[in-house]
């Protein structure tokens, strides 16, 4: 860690409609296989496999060995157990508050999430000033991966900001 995937689509201001475009298009999660790119929404998260075609377990350190090879080694964040959640942009959570403005209205923005529904990238959103205490409740610690449970509640996961890591060879 750190290793994020990226969801490469516009960035969209909630309040005026134009791109946030310092962002580059580009919106960084931790969700699925690790330093995965994603182009479209509806794309179905990847999950790394090994050499059997299981689905390695979280958070584990995994390197493919062939005869002549052996792959980077990679891991999953988190379980296709989990459908539905929020996946907040780490490289938002460095910036200091008061630089998350929209460069076109100057609105504020808490945070830029990648949305997942039924394992798939739905959207990128754009937190307005207060939405994440409106919507999601105060959020203290911050938790950059917060699942939404079955009955539409949430279940923000602070513990996997930064999950304990282990390894496993193929
Ligand atoms: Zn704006």
């Amino acid at each position: 860690m750190p290793a994020y995937s990226v969801f490469h689509t516009r960035v969209i201001c909630p309040s005026c409609g134009r791109e946030i475009a310092y962002r580059g298009g580009q919106t960084a999660f931790c969700w699925g296989r690790s330093k995965f790119h994603y182009f479209a929404r509806g794309d179905a998260i990847e999950w790394l496999h090994d050499t059997r075609k299981e689905i390695v377990p979280p958070f584990t350190w995994y390197r493919k060995r062939g005869w002549l090879w052996q792959s980077d080694a990679e891991f999953n964040f988190g379980s296709p157990t989990y459908p539905d959640l929020i996946a907040f942009d780490p490289e938002i959570s460095v910036q200091a508050p008061e630089s998350r403005v929209c460069p076109s209205c100057r609105s504020r923005y808490d945070h830029i999430a990648v949305m997942i529904r039924e394992g798939r990238l739905i959207e990128v959103k754009v937190f307005e000033e207060g939405e994440i205490a409106d919507t999601i409740g105060p959020l203290v610690p911050f938790a950059e991966t917060v699942l939404i449970r079955a009955d539409g509640t949430y279940e923000p996961r602070p513990d996997w900001n930064d999950p304990p890591m282990s390894t496993l060879e193929s």
